[in-house]
């Protein structure tokens, strides 16, 4: 044979094979009880077989077959009629050829068109290869379910026969459908009450995720069935004596739990397969006397077995009278076997049966003198769906929500306050989701709120989480931030934000370091910046300089103590001084006339001195004995030097000095805005417990600008104590961190406490 001829054989076999494919699938069709609209189904197909014809999928089969496929499952599976057939033999030709959706209008009419254009917007796949693509899909899917819930079905008809056939796919892309298949389409089957589909869905899925667990449980399944078997043909023998003297026309199946249930329960209960002991269910379909007798046989039929076995008291579920709101009916008991195992039976008419697998669509088979699409029924059953899927609320969060089932999706979705979807890798935090929308919101980021509640920026995001992002112009990318984000995008983007802000403020803190020493007769030399590096605990003189460049060094008192020698007067003076604005100085002038506390000259007690930043920095100095912080009740008190010296009301060393020195008491008034740091400690004291440690600096790392100094916990017997030293604004950071370490349980006391080191 000839090359030619070779190929022409193989065309010619192809051609046949498509046909007996379309055969078989009218021949479903007009086993059904719909209209018998062949003509227009005809007219489908050879549109579809033309515009698809020369392409192969991957298994190398005209492409054809799939929408054929797809369509006998739209028919079978599904029990969908004409139109939908029609649609599911069209779904892929605007996708993949050259037809536009208004060639389908003008050939097939505008509803066809319109579920094929739906198939056609959603035809990238939820999960498809871009991220915001995906967004717009998704989006796109949940609008044009609305409009025509047959988009929906036609598209399930489409992923089953893609599972299917999944075996022939790159094997990544087997893990992609496969998870997005068990995300999303076969909890999506479930709420449609395409209950036998859900279930194949999800054992193809498990099947490509999990092969070895899947293998190990279809081999268990296997060396267990004939002991199965044994076990149903004990326990149903007497039913069917009873069932048959009642003179019913019935059926007894035995139904095994699918590989992804017994999988999941494995999982879930911890429980090796051998303890799972539901794997038997006993499934009795019948044949009502009388269709209006339907539900009292249930009833017969359950009163009659519970005779012969034990029921359980608690597991009657009677969905018979309450259907399930996707059309559920059946009767479930549980009874005892003889073997003392229980086991699980379900009680149901065929039509019920039919319900169960095929969802509502098997309903209307059961209409006398069959059902037509295009109006009555169907139209009903489409509205029922449509008000399931909208139920309990129509709000998309909620809907994804129901359908959530996240397992081993690497992607979650999240909401926008917009209602936008955005994919984001699993474990990501909101500071992450913050810088995946803008850099811009990612750097000023202050806090985030996730489903309306106000979370830190540490918090980890769940699929299906609405998340607004709170910022403000003032905050700054801060170091720790390095330790909140898990995307690659933004700790790039904070690692060269930060490295950028450290070289601008170890210029400023080594020009501002510099310039002082200068002026108080020192040299920057190594001998004094291993000082200062020692003095605060620096392995790098960078990590000085950026520090005082940045202001985050406002020293105290008790800092100076650990310098010693006859040049404390000089370094009193550095550590009292000023750790710069980046502010051009203001003269000094100025801000003596407005404090006027320098020289010998009285100071009127009748003065409010007005405590601001400015002037905390330059004119005034913070007691060491009980370390006021802004919003403390604090007093002046004029040293010998001229300095204004801030205490406590309270502080004792204030009450002496007030007492011997009252003229030199003046009167003060905070006027600060959160520009300065002030060291404070947080006493807790409670039970110790797992987790404590980790819950307490999350409370404290979710206060905003805060940072931790130094944090002791010491536990004995069960109660610990801790001593937290961190930088605070004022005394409403303090307030706001004790109210929250207060709501963990186990803290029993939280007090900020006077502490030198
Ligand atoms: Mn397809």
């Amino acid at each position: 044979m000839t090359e030619n001829s070779t190929l022409k054989e193989k065309e010619k076999a192809e051609e046949e094979m498509i046909e007996q494919a379309f055969q078989q699938l009218l021949n479903d069709y007009l086993n059904t009880k719909h209209r018998r609209r062949v003509e227009i189904i005809n007219k489908a197909f050879h549109f579809a077989n033309q515009a698809h014809r020369g392409i192969k999928r991957r298994s190398g089969e005209p492409y054809i077959m799939h929408p054929i496929a797809v369509a006998r499952i739209v028919c079978n599976e599904i029990g969908l009629g004409s139109t939908s057939i029609c649609a599911a033999l069209l779904h892929d030709v605007v996708e993949d050829t050259d037809y536009t959706i208004e060639d389908i209008e003008n050939l097939f009419g505008p509803k066809i068109a319109q579920i094929v254009d739906g198939l056609t917007k959603i035809a990238g796949g939820i999960f498809g290869d871009h991220a915001s693509a995906q967004a717009e899909n998704f989006k796109k899917l949940l609008l044009t379910m609305s409009n025509d819930i047959r988009v929906i079905l036609i598209k399930i008809a489409d992923r089953l026969h893609n599972m299917r056939t999944l075996g022939s796919m790159l094997p990544n892309k087997q893990y992609k459908i496969a998870g997005e298949t068990l995300y999303i389409y076969a909890p999506l089957a479930n709420r449609l009450g395409l209950y036998k589909i859900k279930t194949e869905l999800e054992d193809l899925s498990f099947r490509y995720e999990h092969p070895e667990e899947y293998q190990e449980i279809e081999r268990k399944l296997a060396a267990t069935a004939p002991e199965r078997d044994q076990v149903f043909q004990d326990f149903t023998a007497p039913i069917r004596e009873q069932l048959d003297k009642m003179g019913l026309k019935y059926r007894i199946l035995q139904r095994v739990k699918s590989i992804y249930s017994i999988w999941n329960k494995m999982q879930t209960k911890h429980v090796p397969f051998e303890e799972v002991f539901d794997l038997l269910a006993v499934r009795i379909i019948f044949e009502p006397r009388q269709p209006e007798e339907e539900a009292n046989d249930c009833f017969h039929i359950y009163v009659a077995i519970s005779k012969i076995y034990k029921p359980h008291p608690d597991r009657l579920r009677d969905w018979v009278s309450h259907p399930k709101a996707n059309g559920y009916q059946a009767l479930h008991v549980t009874l005892m076997s003889n073997r003392g195992q229980w086991i699980e039976v379900q009680i149901r008419s065929e039509r019920m049966n039919d319900i169960a697998e095929q969802g509502f669509a098997a309903h209307w088979k059961y209409k006398e003198g069959g059902g037509s699409e295009d109006e009555g029924e169907l139209e009903k059953w489409l509205h029922t769906i449509k008000e399931i899927l909208e139920d309990p609320q129509p709000d998309a969060i909620d809907f994804l929500d129901t359908i959530k089932l996240n397992l081993f999706a690497s992607e979650i979705f999240v909401f926008t306050p917009k209602g936008e979807i955005k994919t984001m890798p699993q474990g990501c935090t909101a500071l992450d989701f913050a810088f995946s929308l803008h850099t811009d919101i990612g750097s000023h980021c202050i806090g985030a709120k996730v489903n309306h509640k106000l979370v830190p920026l540490s918090h980890k995001l769940q699929s299906g989480d609405q998340v607004e992002i709170l910022t403000s112009r003032a905050q700054r990318v801060q170091p720790e931030w390095e330790v909140y984000a898990t995307t690659a995008k933004a700790r790039a983007k904070i690692a060269s934000v930060l490295r950028k802000e450290n070289k601008v403020h170890q210029k400023e803190g080594e020009a501002i370091l510099s310039q002082y020493l200068q002026a108080e007769g020192f040299r920057l030399d190594d001998s004094t910046l291993d000082k200062l590096m020692r003095l605060y605990n620096f392995r790098h003189r960078e990590e000085l300089f950026a520090a005082i460049g940045s202001k985050k060094i406002v020293p105290g008192e008790a800092e100076r103590h650990l310098l010693k020698g006859g040049k404390k007067s000089n370094w009193k003076k550095l550590l009292t001084f000023s750790f710069g604005s980046s502010k051009e100085e203001k003269p000094k002038e100025k801000a003596v006339e407005e404090a006027a506390p320098a020289g010998t000259t009285p100071i009127n007690t009748k003065q409010v001195l007005k405590l601001t930043e400015e002037t905390i920095q330059k004119n005034y100095r913070m007691a060491d004995c009980c370390n006021p912080i802004p919003g403390d009740d604090v007093l002046g008190y004029l040293d010998d030097e001229g300095r204004v010296i801030i205490h406590k009301r309270q502080c004792p060393v204030a009450a002496r000095l007030k007492s011997s020195y009252g003229n030199r008491i003046i009167a003060t008034e905070w006027d600060t805005h959160k520009e300065l740091s002030f060291l404070v400690t947080i006493y807790i004291k409670g039970i110790d417990c797992v987790g404590l440690l980790n819950e307490v600096t999350q409370i404290i790392s979710r206060q905003l600008n805060v940072n931790i100094r130094k944090l002791v916990i010491e536990s004995m017997d069960g109660i610990f104590e801790g001593r937290i030293q961190l930088y605070v604004h004022d005394v409403d950071d303090v307030r706001t961190i004790c109210h929250n370490l207060k709501q963990v349980k186990n803290i029993k006391q939280v007090t900020r406490v006077e502490e030198k080191e």
